[in-house]
């Protein structure tokens, strides 16, 4: 049973969860993730036509995937700035696993609507970001495949990293996904080891791209991992929890005002009576008055106020 947990919003959500597994004898990972609570949560906070909404939730479920490869302190960032139907989107997961995201469109979209409508001729920047230091990685995902996971799996064989496979399923309700990794050999000069750990990389391959959507969406990661692993023996980890967290908060969006510019706040202040900003990942409304925004400007902006609430 999934553990239950109280959400911020106050509804009692299951759990998300990343699973990390491997194969006994060869190298071989996987990450194996369902993000049903927080992603229920994230739906019930911004409404999409249902093409839209499944792309999103690929694209968090996707995050959370490459998050898991690697070793950081920080966030994932999925980018889209459409030249398609989709006018941006943007899936964020940090290391400990707390996940947001949103998606504009132009709307209304036309009846029947497929990825490559959804995106256009756009990219999808994936930008790593360490909290402490200004360090920042970003690489550009071409999205000319026919899915999000055939543009990430393409990716991760261009971009001289390790050989990646990639599933992705999500609706309204569901949200999961599984990443297989081959891993350098430590027997690469062994050629009988090697040529057996190279044919169960085979294996695992044909046997996620032969993995139901529907099974992705219903299954535990142990029998995702025997369906996945098929006749080569795996090992499933102890799950961590995946949740909602948006990062805004009122000192970010005193930056954000700030560096708009005393004239300009003023400017709203005094046509609106007020200076109101919604967070557009959990809906937050924040509010200055007369008084919030002479002290806004009248304190010396601190060096690490951010320009921006995302
Ligand atoms: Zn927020």
């Amino acid at each position: 049973m999934p553990e239950l947990e109280q959400s911020t919003a106050g509804i009692v959500a299951a759990a998300g969860e990343l699973r990390r597994f491997v194969l006994e004898r060869h190298p071989v990972r996987g990450f194996w993730t369902r993000l049903d609570g927080p992603w229920r949560e994230l739906c019930s906070l911004q409404h999409h036509p249902p093409p839209v909404e499944r792309l999103l939730g690929e694209a968090v479920t996707a995050s959370v995937l490459l998050a898991a490869t690697l070793k950081f302190h920080g966030t994932l960032t999925l980018q889209l700035e459409g030249r398609g139907l989709v006018r941006l989107l943007v899936a964020q997961c940090t290391h400990d696993l707390g996940i947001r995201a949103l998606a504009r469109i132009d709307a209304p979209l036309p009846e029947h609507v497929g990825f490559r409508q959804l995106v256009g001729d756009s990219r999808l920047a994936v930008t790593i970001e360490a909290d402490e230091q200004a360090a920042r990685y970003q690489g550009i995902v071409q999205l000319q495949g026919e899915t999000l996971s055939d543009c990430l799996e393409s990716y991760f064989a261009t971009s001289e990293q390790l050989p990646t496979r990639i599933a992705l399923a999500a609706d309204a309700a569901h949200a999961s996904g599984v990443l297989m990794q081959k891993m350098p050999s430590a027997h690469a000069q062994h050629e009988a080891l090697e040529l057996a750990a190279q044919r169960a990389w085979e294996d695992v391959q044909a046997n996620l791209h032969a993995l139901p959507l529907r099974l992705l969406q219903s299954a535990s990661a142990e029998e995702t991992l025997r369906r996945v692993g098929g006749v080569h023996d795996g090992r499933v980890f102890a799950g961590t929890a995946v949740r909602f967290a948006c990062r805004c908060s009122p000192s970010r969006v005193a930056g954000l005002l700030r560096s708009l510019g005393a004239q300009e706040i003023h400017g709203v202040l005094a046509e609106q009576g007020e200076v109101s900003v919604t967070c557009e990942f959990c809906g937050r409304a924040y509010r200055f008055d007369a008084i919030d925004v002479e002290r806004l400007f009248a304190s010396e902006p601190s060096p690490e106020a951010p320009q921006s609430i995302n």
